[in-house]
């Protein structure tokens, strides 16, 4: 039997990521990856915000488009349009972007193992047991588990996670009709408090997608209704087919158990509003391995433990704010969305949210909204009362 000082379950961007850290840091590293080739199917949207530059390597190459604005559109197609002079996001190819950061942790000296599937980890020897091969035992004194979604090794002692339904379709709409450098998202009471996206990938083609709280049937009816509506879409071909699962987020979840932890979406970290992950996921990354060093150096895996402690003490306030935000999206109708964006455009919201309005940070727009009373003045009476309770 192999012993690694760490393997990393899931050759995902957030665990490849986190094994390049540790063996930059000295440490023998693997990856066990189920797939037999990183990165695809594809199952991202692949938007970014800014800050990804600051959390991680990103060569231009893997940028189809910089994104300066958004148009969000209401159910009855008010549009708020907002926007910045510099990239707020970028588009990325993700199965290229994927695969990179593969090669990088390679390169820095992890062995990373594909068509290996893991199918239990003991938490206490860290003895890993995979699927197909029974006999090629492999274990580690640190076992990460960023095996996405539906991780089997958060589901050893976390009951099973919760996840949104997400689908998206590659479309061709055969003539210039999207601004490349500015997203469309859409509200819809039915998918709340998901949303749909319309991602050009040039003046013709985009990725338009849609998560929500609801079957795969219903996300194709509700997806295919966008696209017959919609002028931007009218007559779209679709090229090609996706679908996915983001997790929702859960504050309850236990991230380190003896020498496991976990990271990525099968720690549940992503953005409750938007469903990203990437960036959470690569800043956790960098806390864990920090966390894991230490227990390494010290021969001291209770020292894992400040890994969950420093990842709450990061992001507490940011995700109060975030799940308080997505509790009202759900509450709300159509008549309230229509309302609500009638209203952000009477007093002048678009130039707020283009001035206080970032992706991975909400929390500045929506005490700005509130300090100018945006907020109080928008939502209809009925839920003022429970905004306010849920703001303490
Ligand atoms: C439709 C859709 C659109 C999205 N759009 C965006 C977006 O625009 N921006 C954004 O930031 N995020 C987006 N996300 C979320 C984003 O894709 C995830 O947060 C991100 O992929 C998480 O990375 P990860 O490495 O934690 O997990 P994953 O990317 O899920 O990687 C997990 C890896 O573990 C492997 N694995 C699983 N089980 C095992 C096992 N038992 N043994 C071995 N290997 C295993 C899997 O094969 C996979 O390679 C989107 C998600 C979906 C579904």
């Amino acid at each position: 039997m192999r012993n690694y000082d760490v393997a990393v379950v899931g050759g995902g961007p957030v665990g490849s990521t986190f094994a390049r850290q540790m063996a930059e840091k000295g440490f023998e590293v693997a990856i066990l990856e189920k797939k037999k080739e990183i990165g695809v199917p594809l199952q991202c949207a692949g938007l970014l915000g800014k800050k990804i530059k600051k959390v991680n390597i990103l060569p231009d190459e893997f940028i189809i488009n910089p994104v300066h604005g958004a148009f969000l559109h209401s159910p009855e197609n008010t549009v708020l349009s907002v926007s910045k002079e510099k990239p707020e996001a970028y588009v990325l190819d993700r199965v290229g972007y994927d695969k990179f950061l593969a090669d990088l942790a390679t390169d820095s000296g992890v062995d990373i193992f594909l068509n290996h599937r893991v199918e239990k980890v003991d938490s206490v020897s860290g003895v890993i047991n995979l699927k197909n091969n029974p006999n090629a035992k492999i274990s580690a004194d640190v076992v990460v588990g960023a095996d996405g979604h539906s991780s089997i090794v958060s589901g050893a002692f976390n009951p099973p996670a919760k996840s949104f339904q997400a689908a998206q379709y590659l479309i061709d709409v055969g003539e210039k009709r999207f601004q490349k450098d500015y997203v469309h998202l859409y509200v819809d009471s039915r998918v709340s408090p998901g949303f749909l996206w319309v991602i050009p990938l040039s003046e013709t083609t985009a990725r338009v997608g849609l998560f929500a709280d609801t079957s795969y049937q219903q996300l194709n009816v509700i997806l295919k209704e966008l696209i017959t509506k919609r002028s931007e879409l009218k007559g779209a071909t679709i090229l090609k087919k996706y679908y996915g699962v983001i997790p929702k987020h859960d504050p309850q979840k236990q991230l380190v158990k003896d020498r496991v932890l976990l990271l990525g979406d099968a720690a549940s970290q992503v953005k409750p509003t938007t469903g990203g992950g990437l960036i959470m996921g690569f800043v956790c990354a960098e806390i864990a391995s920090r966390a894991a060093s230490k227990a390494l150096e010290n021969e001291n895996m209770e020292l894992l433990m400040n890994y969950s402690k420093d990842y709450r003490e990061q992001f507490k306030k940011e995700l109060k704010v975030q799940l308080m935000v997505h509790k009202i999206f759900k509450s709300l109708s159509d008549s309230d969305l229509e309302y609500m964006f009638g209203k952000l455009k009477q007093e002048g919201a678009e130039d707020i949210i283009s001035h206080y309005g970032d992706m991975d940070s909400q929390s500045p727009l929506i005490k700005e909204m509130f300090k100018r009373g945006i907020i109080f003045s928008i939502l209809p009476k009925m839920l003022s009362w429970r905004i306010s309770s849920l703001w303490k």
